[in-house]
């Protein structure tokens, strides 16, 4: 159901603690989008959350589009998985030897996905710098020259040295050399960076000129299905025709379904583009909203891994046992119900076209990227195809509407470029209840 409270703006508590944080925390938060940066006003420390709602530390609710970045397909604190987490943690929290639950979700996840070995690491970024290093073993065993990577300008891979390249904010630099780029980051050595090559989103013929040129030296080119940080960008047909000629040069395509597996459909973008990436990267969803991460493919890669292979990776907390039980339990509650992808699909399609009209009513300029229940609002004018048309975007007209929503209980995703996500939670009254705040918060943001 909607907040059922007027939700008001009081933040007394929220900005206790935000204080409280900043003296010990850098800038208060664990993870910086989280800390309202770009839409200014006082983070939400969240106390609670169920179903579509998120309840804060003021006890103002508010419906919820983050879903903690992806991981809550299923709603927050939906029974099934919080009873599996309680089950398992009366067995132990974590065995460092292993246990039943990896295999059941291995098999699960090599099922869905057609994916014939999986290795399970604690987040999205272990499992794409991994999936990365695989690679380059793999493909160094037969040409050691093979040591660059190659990704789109604007896709996240999450925080690893190599990855944090024109990674989706707004240090874009010139190139020195073709597809050569500089770090997103301080503290990346650009001798780090120097490895991994930058293509543009969408662009066909630049990755084919890039592979053309350099090739031989590419171990892997890894991307997005469909973008979602830099704002929801959808690939081309043409693009993901480009992407499948890579293999001919003998390099890996690493599919990113982090954002995307099990989101847009039980087989990922993956099963929704009819894609066959070598290997494929997993995170959020996989783990049911604790920390799990998973990278997998066809088993004459995945042994490289040690122990039987020459890839060193490893984790204290790989596999872990109340991890393990919430991805299950996520995974077999999608299975159980293949539906939820078309109600999710049904609702976030109209909630576009909803925002979309609106809009257009209140005489702002506004462009609606939206697959499955992904979708960004980009405050611009025209399509928004890769990162230098979403950077185009009126940010503090996004801002504007932001804090409207917020003040009017509907929490959106607190960055213009970011994906939102809708949950099998939301419900036909929550749609009605986001458009009428929507409709007063686009007047605001003008
Ligand atoms: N890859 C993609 C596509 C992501 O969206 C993210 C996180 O948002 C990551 C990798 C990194 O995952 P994590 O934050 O779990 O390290």
């Amino acid at each position: 159901a909607p907040p059922d409270q007027a939700p008001g703006t009081s933040t007394a508590r929220s900005e206790a603690l935000f204080q409280r944080a900043q003296r010990v925390i850098p800038g208060g938060v664990n993870s910086p989008v989280r800390a309202f940066k770009s839409v200014g006003g006082t983070p939400r420390f969240i106390a609670s959350a169920n179903g579509a709602t998120l309840t804060d530390a003021d006890g103002q609710t508010y419906l919820d589009y983050i879903g903690s970045w992806g991981p809550m397909i299923l709603g927050h604190n939906h029974p099934a998985v919080r009873e599996a987490i309680v089950e398992a943690a009366q067995s132990g929290t974590s065995f460092g030897a292993p246990s039943e639950r990896e295999v059941l979700l291995a098999e699960l996840v090599t099922r869905l996905t057609g994916t014939e070995k999986v290795r399970f690491v604690s987040s999205g970024t272990e499992a794409t710098m991994s999936a990365l290093r695989l690679a380059r073993g793999f493909t160094g065993h037969s040409s050691p020259e093979r040591k660059y990577t190659v990704k789109f300008r604007g896709n996240y891979h999450g925080h690893a040295d190599a990855l944090l390249v024109e990674a989706g904010s707004g240090l874009m630099t010139n190139a020195a050399a073709l597809g050569q780029a500089a770090p997103s980051s301080a503290g990346v050595p650009p001798e780090y960076a120097a490895l991994t090559l930058v293509a543009d989103y969408n662009d066909p013929a630049g990755l084919d000129r890039l592979i053309q040129e350099r090739g031989h030296e590419i171990a892997a080119v890894i991307f997005e299905p469909v973008v979602g940080n830099a704002g929801v960008l959808i690939p081309s047909a043409e693009f993901l025709a480009a992407l499948h000629r890579v293999k001919a040069a003998g390099a890996l395509l690493i599919a990113d379904e982090v954002m995307t597996g099990f989101r847009l459909s039980l087989r990922g973008a993956s099963g929704l583009l009819n894609l066959e990436p070598d290997l494929t990267c997993w995170g959020k969803i996989i783990g049911g909203g604790l920390p799990v991460g998973a990278y997998g493919g066809r088993a004459e890669i995945m042994d490289f891994v040690s122990p039987i292979g020459p890839v060193y990776q490893a984790g204290t907390l790989s596999g872990n046992p109340l991890a393990m039980a919430a991805g299950l339990a996520t995974l077999r509650e999608l299975e159980r119900d293949p539906d939820i992808y078309t109600r999710l699909e049904r609702y976030t399609a109209a909630l576009g076209e909803g925002l979309t009209s609106l809009a257009a009513e209140a005489g702002l300029p506004l462009t609606v990227n939206q697959i499955g229940s992904m979708l960004t609002a980009f405050f611009l004018e025209g399509e928004v195809h890769d990162y230098g048309q979403a950077a185009r975007a009126d940010t503090a007209a996004f801002g504007r509407w932001f804090q409207a929503l917020l003040g009017a209980g509907v929490y959106w995703a607190p960055s213009q470029f970011e994906s939102i996500f809708v949950s099998g939670a939301h419900r036909e009254v929550d749609l009605d209840f986001t458009l009428t705040a929507a409709k007063q918060a686009f007047s605001a943001a003008k």
